[in-house]
């Protein structure tokens, strides 16, 4: 065995034990109940605070959002929400805006400062912007390589077929670097549900990539699609690499129907990404996890033309996921703490996730009691590690 490079001593965890974590190679080593003697390795007091994995941020957009830049002022939709409409601001909205690197690395300083390790965010890929964002977010990503692990998901914003080449920007997106497959409201956007998932289940099967797909269509034309997505993802032996983001179509649902579709998307192995929008319906999360399904979550859209909420704690979103769904017992709350956890880094696939020994060294601490305590008060101070290494301290990026 390696010895320990660096000793986290009187770490609180989880389970209220004192312990005292052990790191080499950017790896957890060691996890022993803290002792009175001093430590013989580097060691950093961690002083009870309470020791939490590293967020998820499940589902971000960084090239869109204006966070750190000039305060845009929401513009709403002529008629009710229309998901073209608001693309055409965004397009508006962002030839005026900061260059998007710049936009990038202040939402990134944003999420890590928090305490998210790790990440998945959607990019966009389309006939309107062509591969340029996504060039753009991959040098950045490299930039961040030592403070977040980031996924990226070739976003097809303007819709497939509706956009001009778009079949080939989003196989060449991932010939380039993007890790997953998106797809956008296949049905309403592109008003072809199976040309739509042609695209994105072909390009996917061709590169071996997983799957991750917005679908903000409610109702039955909601739930029409995740049947469809689910029997796509059986008939390719892809359960566990597919992804459905939003998802509001559940929320609709009653009783029965949501059970039904739960058991459906739970067959699968379909994950379901929720951010717990202001006042749209949203999955029943209690309901889901019941039968087995992922849920996990995301910071969405922060500051950007869609909206102008946001603030990239994932902690902060638990709160939100729990108080949306009524979560008020220990146990409840404990759930929304794992949908920005270990359900994320499961939706994520991420290896080598969580404080157990040989996962990455990727913590949080946090002044609190205990996890519930922590969800309902969102502490802010924190200080977060990546590999071992602080990256952000009380909501400062901290560069080697
Ligand atoms: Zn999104």
């Amino acid at each position: 065995m390696s010895p320990i490079e660096i000793l986290f001593t009187r770490a609180k965890l989880a389970d209220g034990s004192l312990k005292d974590i052990g790191v080499s190679g950017g790896r957890i080593i060691s996890i022993e109940p803290s002792s009175a003697e001093a430590p013989l390795a580097e060691s950093v007091d961690l002083g009870g605070a309470l020791v939490v994995p590293g967020f998820v941020e499940g589902h971000i957009h960084l090239d869109t959002s204006f966070f750190g830049d000039a305060w845009i002022p929401h513009k709403p939709c002529t008629n009710g929400f229309d998901v073209h409409e608001r693309v055409a601001f965004q397009a508006q909205n962002m030839a005026q805006a900061a260059p998007m690197d710049v936009r990038a690395r202040n939402q990134l300083d944003l999420c890590i400062a928090n305490g998210s390790t790790q990440m998945r965010s959607h990019v966009m890929v389309d006939g309107s912007v062509g591969l340029k964002s996504l060039e753009t977010v991959l040098a950045v990503r490299e930039e961040y390589r030592d403070h977040i692990d980031i996924q990226l998901v070739a976003f097809p914003q303007s819709g497939i077929l509706k956009s001009p080449g778009t079949p080939q920007l989003m196989d060449e997106a991932i010939s380039m670097g993007a890790d997953l497959v998106g797809g956008l409201d296949p049905a309403s956007f592109d008003r072809d549900l199976e040309g739509h998932l042609d695209v994105v289940f072909g390009v996917a099967e061709k590169h071996g990539v997983d799957v991750d797909i917005h679908l903000h269509d409610g109702g039955t034309l909601g739930l029409f699609t995740i049947e469809q997505i689910c029997a796509r993802t059986r008939a390719l032996s892809m359960q566990g690499h597919v992804a459905i983001s939003h998802a509001y179509g559940l929320g609709d649902l009653g009783g029965d129907a949501a059970k039904r579709a739960a058991e459906t998307i739970a067959a699968s192995d379909v994950s379901i990404m929720t951010n717990a929008p202001g006042h749209h319906a949203f999955p029943p999360v209690a309901l889901l996890r019941a039968s087995g399904v992922t849920v996990f979550s995301g910071s969405d859209n922060i500051r950007d033309s869609w909206w102008p909420y946001g603030d990239g704690d994932m902690l902060g979103r638990a709160m939100m996921i729990g108080y949306r769904s009524g979560f008020y017992t220990d146990d409840e709350l404990k759930a929304a703490f794992d949908i920005v956890t270990d359900s994320g880094a499961k939706a994520l696939r991420l290896e080598g996730y969580g404080l157990k020994i040989g996962a990455k060294a990727d913590f949080v601490t946090l002044k609190a009691e205990h996890v519930p305590e922590a969800v309902v008060a969102i502490p802010k101070e924190r200080s977060v590690y990546k590999a071992g290494r602080l990256v952000a301290r009380n909501g400062a990026v901290i560069r080697a």
